[in-house]
């Protein structure tokens, strides 16, 4: 009988969980507001038992720990989020559903939903960024899913704010960094609207491409991944790719040339799977856990 694969991705404001299978077919999918862990996280393992599942694969928000090596491995970090600090995500989904776990970021589970189930399948180094309220990267490196001391924050690498920029950094700990200068709430700050309300302002879009530009020739000069992709609320507006992938190239000035490159209409693109990345990664994890 084909594995019983849960899929657990925990966003920091909905909790959704789904059963499938290894080949990427979602047979049932709940969803949950992110409250306490105390009250929440006994009741998702008992879903997961309940469905008798063989393993499963969980996609955090963070910062959490997802080094394996490290002692700490599966809590989450210091948040604002009630009840989440230093909580033992993954012990206690364990204490309640024992069975065999994957576990790692949110964005890199959508990083491996792509690369398994997407428009970045059959390669094995793949850069994908959320660009959201918050901004994260999730990284595969020869077909593994980059870990360090953490994770990579690739919302606080330090950018170059550019002259005419009207607006502030929102990032309270970094006056240039990419979260500061082109999360959504940052584009909000600075234009005083909603971003989905500034789509023909081509001034906000042309700012928001030249920092994601940025951030993609820096990723793609330290990690050379064959795909960047980009997901998020932010990524709705398809008006940006155009615009990102002419400023990157701009900031790369000719120094790197390959055949991804010169197709740079597949090498920068929107995330595949509408919304669907997330999950299906947390399936591909648990499949992994699974096989050891
Ligand atoms: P989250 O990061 O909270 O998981 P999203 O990736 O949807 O969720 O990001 C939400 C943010 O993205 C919003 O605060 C808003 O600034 C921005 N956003 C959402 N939808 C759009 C849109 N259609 N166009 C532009 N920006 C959007
Ligand atoms: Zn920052």
């Amino acid at each position: 009988m084909a594995a019983r694969i849960g899929a657990l991705e925990a966003g920091g404001t909905t909790l959704v969980l789904a059963v499938g299978d290894a080949k990427g077919n979602i047979k049932e999918q709940i969803s949950m507001p992110t409250v306490e862990p105390e009250r929440v996280v006994p009741e998702m393992a008992q879903w997961f038992a309940d469905k008798k599942v063989d393993a499963i694969g969980i996609g955090a928000f963070g910062p959490t720990v997802v080094n394996p090596n490290n002692p700490d491995f599966g809590k989450i970090c210091f948040t604002p989020k009630p009840g989440w600090s230093y909580y033992d995500f993954l012990g206690n989904m364990k204490a309640g559903c024992d069975v065999p776990m994957g576990y790692d970021t949110d964005v890199n589970v959508a990083c491996l939903g792509e690369a398994t189930f997407g428009c970045a399948k059959g390669l094995d180094s793949v850069c994908y960024f959320t660009v959201g309220t918050g901004i994260g990267a999730g990284v595969m490196v020869g077909g593994q899913l980059l870990h360090g001391m953490l994770h990579p924050e690739a919302g606080h690498i330090l950018l170059n704010k550019l002259p005419y920029d009207p607006g502030n950094s929102v990032c309270p700990k970094h006056t240039c960094c990419f979260e500061g200068l082109a999360s959504g709430p940052s584009i909000e700050a600075r234009w005083g609207a909603k971003a989905v309300d500034l789509a023909d302002r081509d001034e906000v879009w042309e700012l928001e491409a030249d920092y994601i530009a940025q951030a993609i020739e820096i990723y793609v000069t330290c990690y050379s991944p064959e795909k960047v992709i980009i997901g998020g609320g932010v990524a709705h507006q398809e008006q940006i790719f155009p615009m990102i992938r002419k400023k990157f190239l701009t900031y790369l000035n000719g120094y790197l040339s390959t055949k991804e490159l010169d197709d740079i209409d597949n090498y920068i693109v929107p995330n595949s799977l509408n919304e669907k990345q997330g999950i299906l990664g947390c399936l591909e994890l648990g499949r992994r856990a699974l096989e050891g």
